[in-house]
């Protein structure tokens, strides 16, 4: 067979076997692997690599899509001298991924608007960017859903598309008291992640000290944070809110309740 058929041959292969992005880049890498007289492993390992980085690239845009992450918020403008509460050790460690392969868990804990929503999701990206699987809910949604899924008898579906996340990030917990049933759904799925060693990322803004205040059964609290805890990295923030701090940083006066105008 003649260099051409064979040529012919292997552009019909790349369109059938859809590998369309190595098709394209055939012709250019064939002369310049016989331009720099390169060897066939070289040739094949280009052809390849390039196909696999493109395959990456297109299951991390997918993770991300499918994430349900409001908004893009990444570690590197995350401000630590704005919030020294926050140690950038841990985060760095934490970005490492190590807790993800570990099966360890992120409780993001500190009054609101002091950057956990934040840091959660700028571990988040950093998981997806590294090819996991990230599944982002507010317990408010988590309880929505449930009890939507319980009604169409759909809560298996649910259930395994929460454990198929390589990283489950629940926020907001701490704002709403929970019924005894939905405070049920969610230690299964705290515990069922546990028992998979699968981490969940979980911002509070009550201290381990005030979770009795939003479930309804202490023993349930107890068997929660068993599970939360046991492999666990806990980030503690205990500052102002972001806006204060620069409203301060600033030397802008706080709007304290007499300052706002009055009608
Ligand atoms: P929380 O979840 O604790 O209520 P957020 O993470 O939602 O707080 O933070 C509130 C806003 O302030 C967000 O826009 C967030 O990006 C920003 N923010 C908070 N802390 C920091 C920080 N240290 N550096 C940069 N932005 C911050
Ligand atoms: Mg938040």
């Amino acid at each position: 067979m003649s260099e051409a058929v064979h040529y012919e041959r292997v552009q019909e292969h790349l369109e059938n076997l859809k590998l369309f992005a190595s098709l394209n880049e055939l012709a250019s890498l064939l002369e310049a692997g016989s331009r720099e007289e390169r060897s066939v492993t070289w040739f094949l390992d280009e052809l390849l690599t390039g196909k696999v980085t493109h395959r990456f690239e297109r299951r991390v845009a997918a993770n991300l899509r499918l994430s349900g992450i409001p908004i893009r918020k990444t570690l590197d403008t995350f401000d630590y001298e704005a919030q020294t509460g926050v140690p950038k050790r841990t985060v760095e460690e934490l970005a490492t991924l190590r807790f993800v392969h570990n099966g360890e868990n992120v409780l993001i804990l500190g009054p609101t608007r002091v950057g956990k929503t934040h840091l959660a999701i700028g571990l988040a990206l950093k998981a997806i960017e590294h090819g996991h699987k990230v599944y982002f809910l507010t317990l408010h949604d988590l309880i929505n859903k449930f009890r939507i899924a319980r009604e169409r008898n759909k809560l298996h579906y649910m259930h395994s598309s929460i454990l198929r996340a390589d990283v489950f990030v629940l926020d907001e917990v701490g704002f709403q008291v929970l019924e005894r049933d939905d405070a049920a759904f969610l230690f299964e799925v705290i515990n069922k992640r546990y028992v998979a060693s699968k981490s969940t990322i979980l911002t509070n803004n009550k201290s381990y000290g005030q979770w009795h205040e939003i479930f309804p059964d202490s023993v349930l609290t107890a068997a929660l944070l068993d599970r939360l805890l046991h492999r666990a990295n806990t980030i503690n923030i205990q500052g102002d809110s972001y806006r204060l701090r620069h409203c301060k940083q600033a030397r802008l006066p706080d709007l304290t309740p007499q300052e706002v105008p009055t009608k």
